[in-house]
């Protein structure tokens, strides 16, 4: 998907798989390769990395300059000082989705269900990185979190990812709320592919009682994909030094 994105806007993408087998001293080695490679602008480290590899291995290795999902330690340092070189993707486009959508988040209470690296971290930094970038009360919850339907019902804004399918229900979901569904669950499904995929939210119980609800498949899904594209060409222009106007 990210690769035909690419395509689609004439960014070149090259592709370089590691031999899991290899472990984390050639998956180091090719990231190395792709840093001193003066024409490669963004390197993206596709995760989960194979079993047996520390992700922050990977992602440590990456030049910061060059980190277009910023997950290197100095660009979340800079996320969480307020300064973000590279907005993290999925984050990114939910605070892109929730703009699209005229959402006023000035005061309001932002819950977000998941505390990953990837999604529910960088998005409450996000949130709480710029007075422009709402002035909300972010809550953050996780897999021990007390009374989480509590904390889920009085969230003007709810986002969910926790890679539970389906289990944010309407009893969880105040009336109006908005919801951003993250999560992106196979589960068994008489399809042609035996499965299908669904969200975290149970769709078709929410809908109606939240004021607007993202889809899965869907949703922030192609944001997600849209943001990576909008880092690589922020890392281009940088590294050029040829001013890219990004909206
Ligand atoms: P993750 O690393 O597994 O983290 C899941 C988080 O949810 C953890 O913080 C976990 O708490 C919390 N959690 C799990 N079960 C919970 C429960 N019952 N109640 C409250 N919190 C719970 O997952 P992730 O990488 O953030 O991804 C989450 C979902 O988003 C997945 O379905 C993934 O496929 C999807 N995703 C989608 C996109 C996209 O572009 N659409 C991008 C990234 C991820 P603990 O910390 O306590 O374990």
């Amino acid at each position: 998907m990210k690769r035909r994105a690419c395509e689609e806007v004439g960014i070149e993408s090259v592709h370089r798989d590691v031999d899991p087998a290899a472990g984390a001293d050639a998956l180091r080695a090719t990231v190395r390769e792709l840093n001193d490679d003066p024409a490669v602008d963004g390197i993206l480290v596709q995760l989960p990395v194979p079993e047996g590899v520390d992700r922050s291995v990977a992602v440590r290795t990456v030049d910061p300059e060059k980190d277009v999902d910023g997950f290197h330690p100095e660009n979340v340092g800079r996320l969480v000082a307020g300064d973000p070189r590279f907005r993290p993707c999925t984050p990114h486009g939910i605070q892109r989705l929730l703009a699209a959508a005229d959402v006023d988040t000035e005061g309001a209470d932002i819950t977000v269900v998941g505390r990953s690296q990837i999604v529910g971290r960088p998005l409450a930094n996000l949130l709480l990185a710029r007075a422009e970038d709402g002035n909300a009360t972010v809550t953050v919850c996780h897999s021990r979190t007390r009374d989480l339907a509590e904390k889920t019902r009085r969230a003007d804004v709810l986002v969910v990812a926790a890679g539970r399918p389906e289990f944010v229900d309407r009893e969880m979901v105040g009336e109006g709320a908005v919801v951003i569904d993250v999560g992106v669950n196979r589960v068994d499904a008489d399809t042609e592919r035996g499965y299908e995929l669904v969200g975290d939210v149970d769709f078709e119980a929410v809908e109606g009682h939240a004021g607007v609800l993202t889809p899965v498949p869907g949703g922030v899904g192609p944001m997600t994909v849209a943001m990576l594209l909008y880092n690589a060409t922020l890392a281009a222009s940088r590294r050029s030094g040829v001013d890219v106007e990004l909206s």
